[in-house]
């Protein structure tokens, strides 16, 4: 079976622990010559700066070769060619080929036309699991555990691709989540679908003690994981001191916003004194970065930013991610991956299609023809994005 990684569901809990067993050895072994004569294609349809160098460095280090194709307005996609085809041919050039794309689900699609393991980079606001997968390293060198840990996501975390991701696996992992979004961005549905599948049920709150750090506009709280009632009754979060372990940051995805919503934050910037609140004492900061207002540059030196680590910790990550998907690097108690709810049982297109017109299925259907796969409600949901099916 092809090792893509297209969500973060592809790689069960005890493959995700195992990999980052390999990370941590490849973090203290450096370079090796493990992947030499394999190619890297990268294919960026997007902007990147991290993912793309990360994954090219993690190549090399590891003796492999790499081809990029990493501006879209030089590749083929500004001449008209579609997904599928601009795949299938970087698939005779490389032995693993790793894609970002605008369109939700296109990640999907370019495995759906490869032969080659194909790892998301980025899917427009979809998922981001390899930004997991580092981000859950970081946790584990910087919190020193993986389980029980209590997370912030904060600012725009319905286009923000990677908390999509994150989410996912520290429910998995047993976390108790914190989601303070910019209003209005919440988490998208399909997210907190597949949450309350796994037993952690979005619970609306309110939060308490963290006045004088929200004066104006409040963020829209949302609990996942956290017993029924705490803090004063159900539907409150007051956080006690120390309580957060970690809080995730993101920006304003600016390139997604409807143009109804306005393009300013609202939230304010984590800084000095966000950071001097009580529950975020021992709380590491944590951003996928480019950070554009959302933290203070004044707070780089604290000891708990960990988002340029969290950045350096990309390259043993994607070391181990590679040497999986080219089948070099067994993963303990892994086995094959399990198949990605949003792969699992997926129908061929009847009437209808996907409802979300962002998706790589409605943008371009002869890469990605619509199919859907029914959800535990009962419903049905796109195959690629995961969007409600019409
Ligand atoms: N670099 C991350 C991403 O590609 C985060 C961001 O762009 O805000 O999703």
């Amino acid at each position: 079976m092809k090792r893509d990684l297209i969500s973060i569901e592809d790689l069960s809990d005890a493959g995700i622990a195992s990999l980052l067993r390999h990370a941590a050895a490849f973090e203290r072994s450096g370079a090796s010559q493990a992947l030499q004569g394999a190619i890297l294609a990268t294919l960026f349809l997007e902007p990147s700066t991290r993912t793309r160098l990360s994954f090219e460095a993690a190549m090399h280090r590891l003796g492999g070769a790499v081809i990029t194709s990493a501006d879209p307005q030089a590749s083929s996609s500004a001449k008209g060619e579609t997904l599928a085809d601009t795949v299938r041919m970087v698939d005779a050039y490389a032995d693993v080929i790793v894609v970002r794309h605008p369109a939700p689900g296109a990640a999907r699609a370019a495995a759906k036309a490869a032969k080659a393991p194909v790892l998301n980079a980025g899917d427009g606001g979809h998922e981001h699991p390899s930004q997991t997968l580092v981000d859950l390293y970081t946790l584990e060198r910087e919190v020193g555990r993986l389980t029980s840990l209590t997370v912030v996501l904060y600012g725009d975390l319905r286009y923000g691709r990677t908390t999509h991701s994150l989410v996912r696996a520290l429910v998995r992992f047993g976390a108790k989540v914190v989601a303070l979004s910019e209003p209005g961005l919440e988490l998208p549905d399909y997210v907190c679908a597949r949450l309350a599948a796994r037993g952690a049920q979005p619970a609306a709150a309110r939060i308490r003690g963290l006045d004088a750090l929200f004066p104006g506009e409040p963020p829209a709280v949302t609990l996942f994981g956290f017993p029924e009632s705490r803090g004063g009754g159900a539907g409150v979060w007051s956080p006690s001191d120390g309580e957060v372990d970690a809080v995730y940051v993101t920006r304003l995805q600016r390139e997604r916003l409807p143009a109804a919503r306005a393009d300013r934050p609202v939230l304010p910037s984590v800084d000095a004194r966000f950071l001097a609140v009580p529950a975020f004492r021992r709380a590491i900061v944590m951003h996928p970065l480019p950070r554009t207002s959302e933290i203070d540059p004044k707070i780089d030196g604290d000891r708990r930013a960990a988002y340029f680590r969290q950045a350096a910790f990309g390259v043993p990550v994607r070391m181990a991610l590679l040497s999986w998907a080219l089948g070099r690097l067994h993963l303990d108690g892994g086995g094959p991956p399990a198949p990605s709810a949003a792969l699992a049982g997926a129908a061929p297109d009847g009437p209808g299609g996907c409802g979300e017109p962002a998706c790589i299925s409605v943008r371009e259907p002869s890469s990605a023809p619509a199919e859907f796969v029914g959800a535990a409600d009962g419903s049905r949901r796109c195959a690629y994005c995961e969007g409600a099916w019409r």
